[in-house]
């Protein structure tokens, strides 16, 4: 939607609703003048307006960064650190600035915006400062007569591509990991959630990241994305998005031979077994299911019940799920807001439609809720799809869980691997063994045993198969915006021991 004048939330920075761009530290215009509405998923109407940015602007974003990449990369990592501490610092700071951004892009309920959003980028910056003081090589024994040693150094210029889902935290992911290493950043936010990139800008600005080192172009993926997934300036490219989008992407690198982490989609298996706690089991699952409204790539949208208890916990879902509390997102105790938009809430009711056509039993859910002119959907439980069904198989990205029986634990672990994402998997046991047997067995980056969506910067996560590769958080991220160069050193011989 292109548009010239929305009067911006009340409540929203100027950052976030002023309809520039942020280049080479300054806030510009587009090159062409565009300016593209955000809607508010809560009630389907404006909420800012952003630029629409163009080629130009993303040549102009990755010249800057270009030159900035000199004076931050000699920065030292303790440097660096000092400065990311600080964004991690303004960030609590001005936590309910980026909690209400975050909360009217994306339609999060504003007590997951504080306690989740705000508060995990915040401690990736923290984390990524400290790892920035660990950008150590090491010193190699060797037979020649040298001296050799590795070098970590950075990579250069990093393309962040970033996804409408989790705004904030996927695009701190990167940015705080790469900047860590000392490279620079031109970021692309998803078109429909736009904000808190922006808002950002300023705080890493006001946190003393030098003019250029980090860059925002808002604008249509198609055009930017492809632009700067392939320009020549660019060193790294690190996207998080959908699959389809994620192969395109990962091609185009390719042919420049450039890497690439490719963060994509996600249909993760929950698996239950008879001797789990089942009290605590069922907020487990449902909490897997409903976060973000079902928009979260590691969410569990597939539960595997083992048949004993099959009937049983169908039975408590059904009581269940409906009372899990679904409205206005600016409700302290909404625990499900709308979803992102309204192709989405189109992509959802299709899929859940189409299960029901199939045979799909509907346990709970199954319609959209309609208020205020918002994009939701009632938290959806279907039995009794068989495993080839769509709904299974496909990402359906909604409050949407298909159950399915299974009766033994090799068919368990066969129905969780079989469909072509490996994002994530969950098993719900007391059998200490057969957690250790199942999660080797699980074609997953993360498996959580007795809980869900247990994240932490320290921890890494990542795709197997169609769910993509590399991986963020922990020091693996660190590796993957640096590269090693040996040094060998020949010694004369009177230098030698
Ligand atoms: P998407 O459609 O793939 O878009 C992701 C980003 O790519 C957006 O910024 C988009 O810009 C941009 N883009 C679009 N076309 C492009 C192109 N040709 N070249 C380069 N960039 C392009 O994904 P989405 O719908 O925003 O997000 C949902 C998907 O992300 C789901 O599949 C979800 O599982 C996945 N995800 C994965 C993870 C993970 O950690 N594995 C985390 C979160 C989400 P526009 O918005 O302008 O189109």
């Amino acid at each position: 939607m292109t548009t010239q004048n929305t009067a911006p939330h009340p409540a929203l920075a100027p950052a976030a609703s002023t309809g520039r761009l942020y280049i080479d530290g300054r806030w510009r215009e587009a090159s062409e003048g565009g300016r593209t509405e955000v809607l508010n998923p809560a009630t389907g109407q404006p909420v800012a307006t952003v630029a629409t940015g163009t080629t130009d602007d993303i040549d102009a974003a990755v010249a800057a960064a270009r030159k900035a990449f000199t004076e931050w990369s000699r920065l030292s990592g303790r440097h660096r650190s000092r400065i990311l501490n600080r964004v991690s610092a303004i960030m609590r700071e001005r936590e309910d600035e980026l909690a209400l951004a975050e909360s009217v892009d994306v339609g999060k309920p504003i007590t997951f915006a504080h306690a989740v959003d705000v508060a995990t980028a915040a401690d990736q910056y923290e984390y990524a400062a400290a790892m920035a003081q660990q950008l150590d090589g090491s010193v190699r024994e060797t037979p020649l007569a040298a001296h050799a040693f590795t070098r970590r150094e950075p990579l250069g210029v990093v393309a962040a591509i970033t996804p409408f889902n989790f705004p904030l935290i996927l695009s701190s992911t990167k940015i705080a990991a790469a900047l860590a290493a000392g490279n620079t950043v031109v970021h692309k936010p998803a078109t429909d959630t736009p904000l808190s990139a922006l808002l950002m800008a300023e705080i890493l600005t006001e946190a003393g990241v030098p003019a250029g080192a980090y860059n925002v172009v808002t604008g249509p993926g198609g055009l930017l994305g492809d632009h700067l997934v392939g320009h020549p300036g660019v060193d790294k490219v690190a996207f998080t998005g959908s699959t389809e989008i994620g192969a395109h992407v990962a091609s185009l690198a390719g042919k420049r031979l450039r890497p690439v982490t490719a963060e994509l989609g996600g249909n993760a298996a929950n698996i239950l077994f008879a001797d789990a706690n089942l009290d605590k089991a069922i907020g487990t699952i449902i909490g897997a299911f409903v976060f973000n409204a079902g928009q979260f790539c590691m969410g569990g949208p597939r539960l595997l019940v083992e048949r004993p208890v099959y009937e049983q916990v169908l039975a408590i879902l059904a009581d269940a799920v409906p009372g899990v509390p679904l409205g206005d997102p600016q409700d302290p105790q909404t625990v499900v807001g709308p979803l992102a938009s309204r192709k989405q809430l189109d992509k959802v009711a299709g899929h859940v439609e189409a299960a029901r056509a199939a045979g799909g039993r509907i346990v709970a859910g199954g319609e959209p809720l309609e208020l205020n002119g918002g994009f939701y959907y009632k938290p959806t439980v279907i039995a009794d799809l068989p495993n080839d069904a769509p709904a299974v198989q496909e990402e359906i990205f909604g409050p949407v869980l298909t159950v399915q029986p299974f009766d033994t634990e090799a068919e368990a672990i066969e129905l969780a691997n079989g469909t072509e994402y490996g994002l994530a998997a969950g098993i719900q046991t007391t059998s200490i063994s057969r957690a250790h047997r199942v999660s080797s067995a699980l074609e997953a980056g993360i498996v959580w045993v007795n809980g869900w969506a247990l994240l932490d910067p320290a921890v890494p996560f990542g795709g197997v198969k169609n769910s993509g590769w590399g991986r963020e958080y922990g020091p693996e991220s660190l590796e993957s915006y640096t590269r090693t160069k040996s040094v060998v050193i020949a010694l004369d011989e009177e230098d030698q021991a």
